[in-house]
């Protein structure tokens, strides 16, 4: 059993981050950021791509600097690694020429420790994992459940107070995830031995309502912490019962109210609204053109959150579909349902030349795909991508540039507006 007490391992206070662009204009990732870690617990962080959620987790860790705030460790100002941290990264940091037990060692070397007590500890932290019998095999020897677990292996054998993990079960399938998690949940609960606490970050809503005591619901551009969800469900949780559903569906709310505020925008002046670029969710057309295809079938209308269901698809990934449908005017998203618009109707329902058109001409409705259209006149019909790059990163100085452009050029191949030459690096007109 865990004893109850609140004693606050590491904090931050205040934290604010920017990352140089080179360009002049920082890019603001992080603003005003309070959060504390305490003995004892689980935490999770949760929010859209690109929120900044690694990034806390490397501040935390002391990894990078903040430009602005405080990280503190048992109250003590840290500058520079934050001792009793260890991290299980997202893919699996590997070594693919060591062996096993020389990946594990490999950190405990680095940490100084001397050669009885690395090989000491590299065995403990291997049985821990259940890697016992595979200190020799090499990582391409390995499934992705057992890559983590060398990951896991590696990070738990510096005996860590606070062990951090970065979308730790990502890159392995689902069922091996499922024994990750409990696996890692074990390991925590015994409290005669560390880690003490858990900070980790996920984007998988019942992840985080089955592991986390508080859930961190992060909100991007710049990353704030939009509100702190208490986990009410007693260990161990079954991802089966009643109440268990009840949370994740109250979790979906409110990271669907944070991601889809439900307000009144007040149209802007029509001199405004001509100059405002909209930032593109990372939605290719596809994805898009599936949602509006099942919302046909569900008669126009669907839930949110049955739309995840029955799709099977990311939570993140179908509400980056639906704001890029609901930027096409395709769908409207009263509440937390998804609505087709009498366009999306007509859409959804003609065949692939008409719908080539429709949607091309909601491209032009948007100021984005205008300019782009602009440049490329400008340019005698041939941009390169560090050029789009370069516009994207003016226009849309909060978003991540690589990605706009992606999800532009999906969009704009699809409305045969303009058509990129992967092999040459060049957009051109289609
Ligand atoms: P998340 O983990 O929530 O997906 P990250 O913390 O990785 O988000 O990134 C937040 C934002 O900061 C993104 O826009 C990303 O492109 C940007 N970013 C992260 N690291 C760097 C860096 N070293 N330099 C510039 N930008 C960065
Ligand atoms: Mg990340």
């Amino acid at each position: 059993m865990h004893a109850v007490t609140h004693e606050i391992i590491c904090e931050l206070k205040g934290i604010q981050k920017s990352f140089d662009r080179g360009n002049g204009k920082p890019l603001r990732v992080l603003e005003d950021i309070n959060l504390d870690i305490r003995a004892n617990e689980v935490v999770a962080l949760i929010g859209p791509s690109g929120c900044g959620k690694s990034t806390i987790l490397r501040i935390f860790a002391g990894l990078i600097s903040a430009s602005k705030g405080k990280v503190y460790y048992h109250q003590q100002e840290m500058n520079g690694l934050t001792p009793g941290v260890a991290i299980v990264f997202q893919g699996f940091a590997l070594y693919p020429w060591m062996t096993v037990e020389e990946n594990v060692r490999t950190v405990l070397r680095a940490k100084g420790m001397a050669e009885d007590d690395v090989r000491t500890r590299a065995n403990r932290a291997i049985s821990l994992v259940g890697l016992e019998g595979f200190e020799e095999a090499y990582p391409r020897e390995l499934s992705g459940g057992m890559k983590q677990r060398v990951g896991m292996a590696r990070a738990l054998s510096v005996d860590p107070e606070i062990l951090f993990m970065d979308e730790p079960f990502s890159a392995v399938d689902a069922l091996t995830a499922e024994g990750l998690r409990a696996e890692i949940l074990d390991i925590w609960s015994d409290t005669a031995t560390n880690p003490s606490s858990i900070l980790m970050v996920s984007h998988d809503i019942k992840e985080v309502a089955y592991m986390a005591d508080r859930i961190v619901v992060l909100s991007a551009n710049p990353g704030r912490v939009r509100t702190i969800v208490e986990n009410p469900l007693a260990r161990p949780r079954d991802s089966r019962s009643p109440e268990f559903l009840r949370l994740v569906d109250q979790l979906h709310d409110i990271i669907t109210s944070t991601e889809l505020p439900d307000v009144e925008i007040s149209a802007p002046e029509p001199s405004l609204l001509s100059d405002t670029v909209e930032p593109l969710p990372p939605a290719p057309s596809t994805d898009i053109l599936g949602l509006l295809e099942f919302l046909e079938i569900q008669g126009g209308t669907c839930d949110l959150f049955q739309v995840v269901a029955h799709t099977h698809v990311a939570f993140e990934k179908v509400l980056a579909s639906v704001k890029g449908a609901e930027m096409l005017d395709f769908v409207d998203t009263p509440k937390r349902m998804v609505v087709l618009t009498p366009l999306g109707q007509r859409f959804v329902r003609a065949n692939m030349d008409q719908r080539k058109d429709i949607w091309k001409e909601q491209l032009l409705a948007l100021r984005l795909f205008r300019i782009i259209g602009e440049m490329l006149e400008m340019h005698h019909g041939e941009l390169k991508r560090h050029e789009v790059i370069a516009e994207i990163q003016q226009r849309l100085p909060m978003e991540n540039p690589e990605l706009t452009f992606e999800t532009l050029v999906t969009w704009g191949r699809f409305g045969e507006l303009f058509a990129y030459r992967e092999d040459r690096g060049v957009l051109t007109p289609e």
